[in-house]
C-alpha cells in the first residue's frame, strides 16, 4: 500500500525516490472505478500537500475532483485558500466524501455536485449550481474523462468513441462556455489534456484524439479570453497512477509495468499534478496563456 509521502511538495528532495515504488498488481474495476478499491492506493496529497495562500478566496468548480488528479487539484485548491465544488458520477459518492472531508478539515467549502457530464443540460445546470453555491465562480478546472482501451479499430465502438467525445471534449466546451457569465477577470481555466495528444498509444484512439482536441481548444480559447483578463491553460499528465487505469484505461497486463518507461523510472502520483493546476489558476501566472504545461516524468514532448 502507498502511504502519503512524509514530506510536503515544499521539501527539497530526490523525485526518483519521494513516494515508495509501485508495482501494481493485475486488476479490474468497473467503468469509472473508484480510489477506495484501488491497489496500491495513490497518493492525492491528503496528509503531505502544504499551502502557501496562492488561491486565498478563490471559488473553484473541479470536473473529476473525486478521486485521482482531480482529487489531489482539490485538496490542494483547498489548503491554498479556495472554496470548491466537487463534480463526479453519482456512482462516485464515496470518493467524493472522503474528499469533501478533507476540503473541511483544510478549513473550506466543499460543495458535492454528481451527474454525467456527458448530459448538455447537466453541463449547464451544474456550473450554475456551483456558482450559487459557491457565491460566485473564479476558477474552473475541466478533468474530468473517460480512457477505454481497444485493441483493434474493428472493436472499437460507435457508442464509445461518441461517448469519449462527449465526456472528455464536448463537456468541455459546453461547461466553459456556461461559465463564462460568471467568470470576473481575474479567473482562470485549466483543462486536464494528456501525453496522449502527442504519443497517441495504438489502443487509445478514440481518448488520444480527445486529448489532441483539448490542447487546441485551449489554446484557441486562450486567445479569445486573454483580452477579457481570462486566462485557459492546460495541464498534459503522463502516467499517473489513478482508478482511471484500472477501469478498461489500460490493458491488464501492463499494470505492474505502468509508468516504468519514463526517464524518471516511476508513475506518477496525483498529488505530483496538483502544483501544476495550482500555479496555473494563481495570480501569480498572469502573463501564462494557452500553455499545456507537461507532467510526465520527462518524456520530451512538444
Ligand atoms: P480518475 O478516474 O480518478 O478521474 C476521472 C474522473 O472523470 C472520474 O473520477 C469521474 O468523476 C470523471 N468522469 C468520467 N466520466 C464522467 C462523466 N460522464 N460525467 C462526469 N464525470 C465523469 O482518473 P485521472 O487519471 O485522475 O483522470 C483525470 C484526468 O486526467 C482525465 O481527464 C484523464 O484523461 C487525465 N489524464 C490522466 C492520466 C493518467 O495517467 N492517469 C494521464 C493523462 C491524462
Ligand atoms: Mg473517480
Amino acid at each position: 500500500m502507498t502511504d502519503d509521502a512524509q514530506t510536503d511538495q515544499l521539501t527539497f528532495q530526490n523525485p526518483v525516490t519521494r513516494f515508495p515504488e509501485i508495482t501494481p498488481p493485475k486488476q479490474h474495476q468497473p467503468e469509472p472505478g473508484l480510489d477506495q478499491e484501488l491497489v496500491p492506493k495513490t497518493d492525492r496529497g491528503q496528509r503531505s500537500y502544504r499551502g502557501t495562500g496562492r488561491l486565498e478566496g478563490r471559488k473553484a468548480l473541479i470536473t473529476g475532483a473525486d478521486s485521482g488528479i482531480g482529487a489531489a487539484v482539490a485538496i490542494a485548491f483547498a489548503r491554498e485558500g479556495a472554496d470548491v465544488a466537487l463534480s463526479y458520477l453519482p456512482a462516485e459518492e464515496a470518493d467524493a466524501q472522503e474528499i469533501k472531508r478533507c476540503i473541511e478539515e483544510s478549513g473550506r467549502r466543499a460543495v458535492l455536485l454528481p451527474g454525467d457530464l456527458a448530459d448538455p443540460e447537466f453541463c449547464e445546470r451544474l456550473v450554475d449550481r456551483a456558482a450559487e453555491a459557491l457565491g460566485g465562480l473564479d476558477a474552473l478546472v475541466n478533468n474530468a474523462g473517460r480512457q477505454i482501451a481497444v485493441a483493434d479499430i474493428a472493436d472499437l465502438r460507435d457508442e464509445q468513441w461518441t461517448a469519449t467525445f462527449e465526456t472528455n471534449i464536448h463537456a468541455i466546451y459546453r461547461v466553459s462556455k456556461a461559465a463564462l457569465k460568471h467568470l470576473p477577470a481575474g479567473s482562470t481555466i485549466v483543462n486536464s489534456t494528456s501525453i496522449q495528444a502527442y504519443k497517441p498509444s495504438e489502443t487509445l484512439l478514440d481518448y488520444a484524439s480527445t486529448k489532441a482536441a483539448i490542447n487546441n481548444f485551449t489554446k484557441g480559447l486562450g486567445q479569445q479570453l486573454a483580452p477579457k483578463g481570462i486566462r485557459v491553460n492546460a495541464v498534459a499528465p503522463g502516467p499517473i497512477w489513478t482508478p482511471l487505469q484500472v477501469s478498461d484505461g489500460q490493458p491488464k497486463d501492463a499494470l505492474p509495468e505502468f509508468g516504468k518507461n519514463t526517464p524518471i523510472g516511476r508513475a506518477g502520483q496525483p498529488t505530483e499534478l496538483a502544483p501544476a493546476y495550482v500555479f496555473l489558476t494563481s495570480p501569480e501566472s498572469s502573463y501564462v496563456i494557452g500553455e499545456t504545461l507537461n507532467v510526465n516524468g520527462g518524456t520530451p514532448s512538444p
